[in-house]
């Protein structure tokens, strides 16, 4: 995928918005899991049986996303504590630490992680400044196996993350237990509702794509917070918004880079 550097391009008919607070570079990380309980680095460093040196090619992801452009440091270090290879299937356990999306059953897949990396970066530019260093309360469209939320787990303070394929969620619910991420909560369900019980949200983030935003989706964003999917354009194409909940009143939308996900479908199976 392309990768312009962080300045937002307004579509057609729109001004150019220019949003980007300035990261609090104190927390790491690191320090963010150790205090949101994040990731048990037991189970990180857990060895694949197929002599995979997990934390060192971990690693070696990690640089090569760091070089590939201007990146979040503290979001990389989020995608450095998760174990990718826990999430995907032994056969492809290998291409774990590729930038690649991956299938995982039921006809959809990993995010690739630059993509995952690009997506909380443009989150986090956002709302770090109202929300303490961090995303806040945040609502994930799309678990699928799980792993997009570890990684904001790494982040936010609460992650509410909802699937709409049973097989999936309950897959994914195995895959983070040994974890024990606390602040993350499953949801089995048709995620273009949101998730009433815990809205608003200081971030909403999703991981397929729709024709438009959901309208649950505006409601259930906090004042001040910001949301970033998919969504179909004009021509049919998918490309990146970010719709932000502005302190005064109303909602600013800017586009970004094309990309591609899964579809967002209604209902659930
Ligand atoms: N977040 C995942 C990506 C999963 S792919 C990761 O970490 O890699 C996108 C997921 O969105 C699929 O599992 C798909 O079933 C799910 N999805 C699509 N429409 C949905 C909806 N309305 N509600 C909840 N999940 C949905």
């Amino acid at each position: 995928m392309a990768r312009p550097p962080k300045k937002l391009v307004s579509s057609p008919g729109e001004p150019q918005t220019q949003v980007g607070t300035q990261l609090n570079p104190a927390m790491t990380a690191s320090a963010m899991a150790r205090r949101s309980g994040g990731v048990n680095q037991a189970a990180a460093g857990r060895s694949t049986g197929l002599g995979l040196d997990s934390e060192g090619v971990r690693r070696s992801m990690v640089e090569r996303l760091r070089a590939s452009g201007p990146l979040d440091a503290k979001v990389l270090d989020a995608v450095a504590a998760v174990p990718r290879h826990l999430f995907v299937d032994a056969a492809l356990v290998t291409q774990a630490y590729e930038d690649t999306s991956l299938p995982i059953g039921h006809g959809q897949t990993i995010s690739k992680p630059s993509v995952v990396t690009r997506m909380i970066g443009v989150l986090m530019d956002g709302v770090t400044a109202r929300a303490g260093g961090h995303l806040g309360k945040v609502l994930e469209v799309g678990t699928g196996c799980g792993y997009q939320a570890a990684v904001l787990c790494q982040l936010s303070r609460h992650v509410v993350s909802v699937e709409r394929i049973k097989g999936l969620h309950d897959k994914a619910r195995d895959l983070v237990a040994p974890l024990r991420m606390d602040h993350l909560r499953l949801v089995y369900g048709d995620g273009m509702l949101g998730h009433p019980p815990n809205a608003p949200y200081d971030s909403i983030i999703a991981a397929a794509c729709g024709s438009d935003v959901p309208e649950a989706w505006l409601e259930q964003l906090a004042v001040g917070g910001r949301l970033i999917s998919p969504v179909l354009d004009a021509a049919n194409k998918q490309r990146l918004v970010v719709i932000d909940r502005l302190e005064a009143g109303g909602f600013q939308r800017t586009e970004y880079e094309a990309v591609q996900f899964v579809p967002l479908k209604s209902g659930s199976i």
